[in-house]
């Protein structure tokens, strides 16, 4: 039996924000449709957080078995089956996909598999949808929430532009029949950087090219730094303050024309990966048909998603920075409850920020400059995971955490993390932050021994000069 043509609520796109947003519809009462093109889950299910996990566990696990000697372990030889090990990432994410599947029938949200277009309704917009098995169905609803979602950026006046056979994005380095010997990769941004990490982890030559001074951007420069020392280590190479001017295909691999100080450098590899950024999905959204309003390339919204056309909504990626599932998540809740008439007062969370590298960088709210410029007083905190037991024990003494603390107040405002299982720890600091908590709250938190968490109390007691085990 098809689905009735009349919704409360239509969403477009099944990623982690429209998903989401069905899930939490369904919980409140709302008749929700999803139209989705590709898969459920979308990107970060399918091509994006879940399956560079699978991957990068892969190359964890074989990477460790250079040291086994140091834990008195020993085998004999080793090997990687590289399609087994892209075969398991493709099932992790048919796995969730799958999941995502049963929660739309959970939460009676109708799945539509289809292009979604936008059209002028009477009131909200109507969505026509282009279905995958022909033919076109026309839904209406009061509230249509817009989760499209984002792509991969090319750059082609560099040439920065996939070919999928030696110039790659990252669905394509995702399921490559064999490892390169030789990589570039173009951009240090988390995609660059956990490409990088994993093509080391299976020995391919990897050298990530980056345009501004420091990789990872985003991060605390003192982060950045010793994550670049961490990586180097590890036999990864990197170009720095690196503008690609043009890449381009040799006879066997590709080729990478790069200004550095003035200089211009030539670097040659089997294939390269660009990972210059993401653009978001607004084709066929009726960006001009409905005067719908877009800033830098995304949609603007307020503080519950809703656009400037009314009944229209916007989540996720195509709202703009920053581009993670997380955020689409917590936005997709929110903007819900606002359809629904149950939506609290939104206070603004903090959203930490994770790449899963080996080591692995977290980090959550203000760094050291971004504090400095916003004319903060702060103090910092560091402490090193070399001093810490478990860490020790384990093998994983890499790294530090960082803490600022508003100098004044007491107030956390952000925390950095290089190093093991940081990904799985800064939530304890976005807890923190969520809650206000200043440096007596975190003092008087006990944390559990022998844990690397240890190190974050020892470097929030360290911003006020008492760390404990240094
Ligand atoms: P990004 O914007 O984070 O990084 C791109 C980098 O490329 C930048 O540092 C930029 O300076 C550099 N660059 C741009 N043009 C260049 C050129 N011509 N030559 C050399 N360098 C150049 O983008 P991304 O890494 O592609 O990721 C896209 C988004 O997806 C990001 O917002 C990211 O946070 C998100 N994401 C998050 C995760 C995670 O949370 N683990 C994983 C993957 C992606």
């Amino acid at each position: 039996m098809s689905a009735p043509d009349t919704f409360d609520l239509i969403i477009l796109g099944a990623g982690p924000g429209g998903y989401v947003a069905a899930i939490r519809a369904g919980q409140l009462g709302l008749k929700t449709a999803i139209v989705e093109r590709e898969a459920l889950g979308g990107i970060c299910l399918n091509w994006g957080c879940i399956p560079t996990k699978a991957l990068l566990r892969s190359g964890e696990v074989y990477e460790a078995l250079d040291h086994l000697g140091e834990y008195g372990v020993s085998v004999q030889g080793r090997a990687y089956d590289f399609e087994a090990v892209v075969q398991r990432s493709r099932k992790v994410a048919q796995q969730l996909s799958a999941g995502v599947a049963f929660l739309m029938k959970k939460h009676k949200a109708s799945v539509i598999e289809g292009v979604a277009s936008l059209v002028k309704g009477a009131s909200a917009p109507q969505v026509k949808v282009a279905l995958k098995g022909g033919g076109e169905r026309l839904l209406t609803a009061r509230n249509v929430i817009l989760a499209t979602g984002a792509r991969a950026r090319e750059i082609p006046a560099a040439g920065l532009v996939a070919d999928g056979e030696r110039i790659w994005t990252y669905r394509d380095a995702m399921v490559p029949k064999a490892t390169p010997k030789s990589l570039l990769v173009i951009g240090s941004g988390a995609i660059g950087i956990e490409f990088a990490s994993f093509y080391r982890a299976l020995g391919v030559e990897v050298t990530v090219i980056e345009a501004l001074p420091r990789i990872l951007p985003q991060e605390d420069a003192e982060i950045s730094a010793a994550a670049q020392a961490a990586f180097e280590k590890r036999g990864l190479a990197f170009r720095v303050g690196a503008n690609v001017k043009k890449l381009s295909r040799t006879g066997g691999g590709v080729a990478a024309e790069i200004e550095r100080e003035g200089k211009t450098e030539r670097l040659e590899a089997e294939r390269a990966i660009i990972a210059v950024g993401i653009v978001a999905n607004l084709e066929g959204v009726g960006v001009e048909a409905l005067g719908l309003a877009c800033e830098r390339g995304h949609v603007v919204v307020d503080a519950h998603g809703a656009t400037n056309v009314p009944g229209l909504y916007a989540i996720g990626d195509v709202a703009g920075p920053p581009w993670l599932a997380h955020k689409a998540m917590h936005e997709a809740v929110h903007c819900v409850e606002h359809i629904a008439g149950v939506a609290g007062p939104r206070t603004p969370a903090p959203i930490p920020s994770c790449t899963y590298s080996t080591p692995q960088i977290a980090s959550v709210g203000l760094t050291e400059d971004q504090a400095k410029a916003a004319g903060r007083k702060v103090r910092v905190g560091r402490f090193p995971f070399r001093v810490n037991g478990k860490a020790i024990a384990a093998g994983e003494t890499t790294g530090l955490v960082k803490t600022l603390f508003d100098a004044e107040t007491g107030a956390l405002v952000g925390a950095h993390m290089l190093g093991a299982e940081v990904t799985e720890m800064i939530q304890g600091f976005a807890l923190a932050m969520t809650l206000e908590a200043t440096e007596a709250e975190i003092f008087a938190t006990v944390f559990p021994h022998p844990t690397l968490s240890e190190v974050m109390h020892e470097a929030a007691l360290a911003a006020y000069d008492r760390p404990l085990h240094i």
